[in-house]
């Protein structure tokens, strides 16, 4: 995309989108067009919708009680979604929202809470999460927002993991895992669908630690000698898995 475009504001529509079509927007998107970014009529913005790839619209009616967008032209086609599964020990809020921007940014495709022994979140604001993966999908630039999926016991997702992601293998986080780089154990992985589970605060229980390591279908690996915090673990997982096997190559 030229980088003319990279610099306009995008935004995430639920609408088809296509030429000379027309796109409403409700308040919270007109207000950020016309108030926060004091955006005029003829002005452009790139929209998506996670199917029809990225369009260039101009402002048509700048009325503060709902702007009108005319769509023009396609600026990049729809790129396939992400089958990167990332599942994590929900944080407190603020490290939470840190946490499932940056696993948006570094194209995990499902983001799915999973609750563990230690988990210290007790309520999870799934329309919370939904909004800061979209926020960090606008940003981020990706064109198909990420899946939040709603929260999941640990013994649960083990137990229907083969059933619901087949050949999928599990990538566990463990901080207890002898310490040696994970290439050679990632690079062994690639061509298969893949997931990486981080654990909380707390690390995981030794029960679960034996319940992860008894599924033929979970992959330890080590995130090095020093112990990170779950969101540091979190990033830096992506980024090993993204750049070993993932869409970084
Ligand atoms: N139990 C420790 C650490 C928990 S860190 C404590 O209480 O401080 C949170 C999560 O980050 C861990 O469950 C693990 O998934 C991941 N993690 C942190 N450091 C790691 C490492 N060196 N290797 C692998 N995973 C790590």
């Amino acid at each position: 995309m030229p980088r003319s475009h990279k610099s306009l504001p995008r935004l995430r529509v639920e609408v088809p989108l296509a030429a000379m079509v027309e796109v409403g927007l409700g308040h919270e998107q007109t207000t950020y067009l016309l108030t926060v970014l004091r955006m005029k009529a003829g002005e452009a913005v790139v929209l998506f919708n996670g199917r029809d790839g990225a369009w260039l619209a101009r402002i048509a009616d700048a009325n503060r009680k709902g702007a009108t967008l005319a769509i023009e032209v396609q600026l990049q086609h729809q790129s396939p979604r992400s089958n990167l599964w990332f599942g994590f020990a929900p944080l407190k809020t603020g490290r939470l929202d840190y946490l499932v921007q940056k696993a948006t940014e570094m194209g995990a495709g499902v983001i799915q809470p999973v609750i563990t022994r230690y988990t210290q979140v007790s309520k999870l604001r799934h329309d919370k999460l939904v909004a800061n993966v979209i926020e960090a999908a606008e940003q981020c630039e990706v064109l198909s927002v990420p899946t939040v999926a709603p929260e999941i016991g640990l013994a649960d997702l083990l137990a229907g993991w083969q059933q619901r992601e087949g050949l999928r293998r599990l990538i566990f986080c463990d901080e207890a895992a002898p310490v040696h780089g994970p290439a050679q154990q990632l690079a062994d992985l690639d061509g298969l669908p893949i997931g990486i589970l981080v654990g909380p605060e707390g690390g995981f229980s030794d029960e679960e630690r034996a319940a992860l390591l008894a599924c033929s279908f979970v992959v330890p690996i080590s995130l090095g000698p020093r112990i990170l915090r779950a969101d540091t673990a979190a990033v830096a997982a992506l980024a090993v898995v993204q750049a070993i096997i993932g869409d970084w190559r």
